[in-house]
């Protein structure tokens, strides 16, 4: 498995050049076909992008990214590509311009593959709401990849691509990321930009990298993140060179939130691995506090009154009149929209819509929508008190390892449950990073997730870079 920062070396150095690695690429994908990671692969414009690239290594003026190929979550928007956000609702949608981030790798010489397919709009722990159907888990077909960035993690996982985007509203880029034994960061909201990504939640969204190494999260997200002038959200701090700031030095406070360790529905393997990880730890001098978090239970209902309020007002836009699909039984504007959304749109997104109308009606909206705020705010304060004493939050990226297809697709809430470590990053805007910490006894990955304050990602990818060196080096 080539990580990005091996091929690019490989490509400076002439070992290899990028039409090879291309090739090499695109036979992994046929041969992986079964996966479904893929929902359209850019086979001749990655060809022809390779050649230009090449050209430029050779005149020394490649970019810092000439070798490595990418995948995009199928809601990050190209110029000129069709993009779905694996919904029959933008079936044929063409984009009409990149998204910032896109338009930054590009700039650094990266060759986009394609487009990975994910849950639709978003919405989903398995990639099972895909309406192009689900993606299998590499290390265990009969399993999901985890979700929503699915198709992102399958496709590094598989050795397809060498590092892939995925978007994370709730942990769908660090959930899978667990699943697959691969690395997610999910950066500070606004560190990043999202225009060009699809919206789901505007409050929560973040776009992110899903990569092999802890030092490929960290190069990637330093050349995406930063100010926009097509993004008010997008914050205007300065950008640390992420990639040079590995290196830890000194002992650093980790919090360890009790009621996660302590939760009942915790797999009892991931519970000893995040407690091999706290040994680890202690072992090298760090400070490993347990501490109390008494909003554990109010995660989830919180994040899906608000998330699902913001989706019903994203989504509204796809009436059938201006993008994609629109139903050809319809014959006057209130059919339009009732018949293309019912056709277009999958169970689980409708589901969110309708519970997200709901939580804003005039009725309700105090008791769901404005109560969410409110709780919003107090955990927002309460994590964001622990930092004060605290360098970083540490728990298990998900309850259990990967699961097996329709294991929790017959009942909602046990498949919104799968959220409840990775959701409390997106409600408190913060960092987090989901790094691979050893198998179950079923060869399964598993992760631990790390967390910090605002805008400390040059940490928080410092600690993660340590963490990944001493699992590597113990095991
Ligand atoms: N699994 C969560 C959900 O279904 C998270 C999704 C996400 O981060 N996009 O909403």
């Amino acid at each position: 498995m080539k990580t990005v920062h091996a091929i690019c070396e490989e490509v400076r150095s002439g070992v290899t050049t990028c039409e090879a690695e291309v090739n090499r690429l695109l036979d992994e994908v046929k041969g992986n076909a079964h996966l479904n990671a893929f929902l359209e692969v850019w086979a001749e414009e990655a060809l022809q992008e390779a050649r230009r690239i090449d050209a430029k290594v050779k005149a020394g003026t490649a970019g810092r990214l000439a070798g490595a190929v990418l995948g995009l979550k199928d809601n990050i928007c190209v110029q000129n590509h069709r993009v779905s956000a694996s919904s029959r609702i933008l079936e044929g949608f063409v984009s009409q311009y990149a998204a910032t981030v896109v338009e930054r790798l590009l700039a650094e010489d990266a060759i986009l593959l394609g487009r990975l397919s994910c849950d639709e709009f978003a919405m989903g722990s398995s990639n099972e709401n895909s309406a192009y159907g689900p993606v299998r888990n590499p290390i265990d077909p009969e399993r999901v990849p985890g979700g929503s960035s699915g198709g992102s993690a399958a496709a590094v996982a598989a050795g397809l691509v060498h590092a892939a985007l995925g978007t994370d509203t709730g942990g769908s880029i660090r959930q899978p990321a667990s699943f697959t034994g691969t690395v997610g960061l999910k950066p500070t909201y606004g560190r990043v930009s999202r225009h060009g990504i699809i919206a789901y939640g505007s409050s929560f969204d973040q776009v992110g990298p899903i990569t092999h190494t802890v030092a490929d999260a960290a190069l990637l997200l330093e050349l995406m993140a930063g100010a926009d002038a097509y993004d008010t959200t997008a914050s205007k701090r300065a950008v640390a060179p992420y990639s040079q700031h590995l290196h830890l030095s000194g002992k650093r406070r980790f919090a360890v939130l009790k009621e996660c360790i302590e939760s009942p529905g915790l797999n009892p393997a991931v519970k000893a691995s995040v407690e091999r990880v706290i040994d680890l730890l202690r072992q090298q001098g760090h400070e490993v506090s347990f501490v109390e978090f008494p909003y554990l239970k109010y995660l989830v209902p919180t994040y899906y009154v608000l998330t699902t309020a913001e989706a019903s007002s994203n989504l509204g836009r796809y009436s059938g009149v201006h993008y994609g699909y629109r139903s050809p039984h319809a014959t006057d504007l209130e059919s339009t929209y009732k018949q293309s959304r019912s056709k277009g749109f999958g169970t689980e997104v409708k589901r969110r819509i309708m519970l997200g109308t709901f939580v804003l009606s005039a009725g309700y909206y105090d008791a769901y929508y404005a109560k969410g705020q409110k709780v919003r705010r107090v955990i927002r304060d309460h994590t964001n008190s622990l930092f004060e004493s605290f360098d970083a939050i540490l728990t298990p990226t998900t309850p259990g390892p990967a699961f097996k297809f329709g294991q929790k697709g017959a009942d909602p809430i046990q498949m919104y449950l799968e959220d409840i470590f990775t959701v409390q990053a997106n409600i408190c805007g913060i960092p987090a990073i989901s790094v691979p910490c050893g198998k179950t006894e079923e060869g399964l990955p598993m992760g631990v997730q790390l967390m910090t304050k605002a805008f400390e990602e040059e940490q928080l990818l410092a600690l993660a870079h340590h963490l990944e060196t001493l699992l590597a080096t113990a095991s």
